[in-house]
């Protein structure tokens, strides 16, 4: 039988079907099953960055969307757990889609609404937050759950949250940055950029 990665177990050829996987995370954005809400790869590669996993620790990617960010931390290392937290069942049905397909499939999905879905889970060594930041109660929530030492990485793209995030940066400190990318893209019959929606990020250790 086959791997989920269509690479032959025995031989290591990949098959003809075969996705082959770069080892380092921002991986294309067409390899995961979405449906536009999905941190884009260059986004997602510094985020994994500022995640920082370290053997044998568990992620909460609270407002997983996709699934892409738990699904990049379980590839780092085979020693590493993480946890999707999705409010909506389709998309929540997508990650365990994803999970399988990119063979992580212990990814653990919640489909339920953070805060409420955050109560018993294992305490996190590390924290995304994707989606929900903004709604009462969520950084809170994860803020307190997070072990000591651990890293708590918030992206907005919404002034309401850009907004949540200032206010916790100024109370907390960590580092506010701002990251822009723009793609080149045919103009007419030049070429121009093509910005996306800049993110604010907030990262913080405990
Ligand atoms: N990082 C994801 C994209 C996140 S999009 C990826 O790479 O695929 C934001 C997601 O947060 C959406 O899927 C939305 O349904 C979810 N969301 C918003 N508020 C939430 C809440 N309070 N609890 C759980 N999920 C929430």
């Amino acid at each position: 039988d086959i791997n989920p990665l269509n690479i032959c177990a025995v031989t290591a050829v990949p098959l003809p079907d075969a996705r082959i996987l770069p080892l380092t995370p921002g991986l294309d954005d067409a390899l995961f099953e979405h449906d536009g809400q999905i941190t884009k790869r260059d986004i997602r590669a510094l985020t994994l960055a500022a995640l920082a996993p370290r053997r044998h620790e568990t992620l909460w990617d609270i407002g997983a969307g996709s699934g892409s960010i738990g699904i990049e931390w379980m590839l780092a290392d085979p020693s590493l757990r993480a946890i999707a937290i999705e409010d909506n069942a389709a998309r929540a049905e997508r990650i365990a889609r994803n999970a399988a397909s990119f063979g992580v499939p212990d990814l653990r999905v919640i489909t339920g609404r953070a805060p409420e879905a955050l109560a018993g889970l294992d305490a996190p060594h590390a924290i995304f937050i994707g989606g929900g930041g903004s709604e009462p109660g969520v950084m809170e929530t994860a803020i307190a759950a997070l072990r000591p030492g651990g890293r708590l990485v918030a992206n907005a793209v919404t002034l309401e949250m850009e907004q949540a995030l200032l206010a916790l940066h100024t109370r907390h400190g960590g580092d506010l940055v701002r990251l822009s990318i723009a793609h080149a893209e045919p103009l007419g019959t030049m070429t121009g950029w093509r910005p996306a929606m800049p993110i604010t990020q907030w990262r913080w250790v405990k």
